[in-house]
């Protein structure tokens, strides 16, 4: 894949960068995906800050582009709402989610095995009934301690390359583009959450840790819900 670069230190960048250089590195990013993979190119919209504005550089590429949301049977009442405005506003958005039955509290008692099933069994199976060849998410670097190892195309499935395009944003960028481009938000943020996810793993929090608030009082606080660490592809096996 001929994009930018792969191995520089993306950390240096944060700072290196100015809000500008970001959006245009960001949209190359995208833009020269878009021309090797086509409409195998799908963005992951978790309907989060990151995801809007992923979703908003992706349709400047490209109106065509598709994306995916993968939601629970978890999800706030807000975050269903804004989905469901999401879809009407763009049709091209499928939504993925699993309601096979699990044991009561289980996101309390093993919420790995919980994330594994509500969120990371869809995705793999959006990847492969929209048969994508490279998938792009809005995850940052700055974002929390388990977010500072990624790199802005990667492949960890072989033959399904991720693509970060907005990994050396900060979270004050995030928003400078959304209120540029009046891009509309989960109402959710205005309530005091910075990371959002199911309603029983997701606090409001303050610091320098913007997912300090996801799964607190488990062993995976501040963590991830796997679809970032987890095999996608795995002979699609969902
Ligand atoms: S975020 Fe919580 S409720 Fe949602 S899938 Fe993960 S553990 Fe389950």
């Amino acid at each position: 894949m001929p994009v930018v670069v792969q191995k520089e230190k993306v950390g240096c960048l944060v700072d290196q960068l100015n809000f500008a250089e970001k959006v245009r590195r960001s949209l190359r990013l995208i833009g020269e995906a878009y021309e090797e993979y086509g409409s195998r190119l799908v963005v992951a919209n978790s309907l989060g800050k990151d995801s809007c504005v992923v979703w908003h550089l992706a349709k400047r590429v490209s109106p065509d582009i598709r994306g995916f949301i993968v939601t629970t049977r978890f999800k706030p009442r807000e975050t269903v709402e804004f989905m469901k405005q999401e879809v009407a506003r763009h049709p091209e958005l499928g939504v993925f989610r699993n309601d096979e039955p699990i044991p009561d509290e289980l996101h309390r008692t093993d919420p790995d095995r919980c994330c594994d099933i509500l969120k990371v069994k869809p995705t793999r199976q959006a990847i492969k009934e929209m048969n994508v060849a490279c998938w792009v998410t809005g995850l940052r670097c700055t974002e929390g301690r388990t977010r500072a190892e990624f790199q802005e195309v990667e492949e960890r499935d072989k033959g399904l390359i991720k693509l970060n395009p907005i990994l050396i944003w900060r979270e004050r960028e995030v928003w400078q583009y959304l209120a540029i481009h009046q891009v509309p938000v989960n109402p959710l943020y205005a309530k005091g959450y910075r990371s959002l996810g199911c309603a029983p793993c997701s606090r409001i929090s303050a610091g320098g840790d913007e997912r300090a608030g996801r799964w607190v009082g488990t062993s995976k606080c501040g963590g991830e819900c796997g679809i970032h660490t987890r095999p996608l592809k795995l002979d699609y096996q969902i």
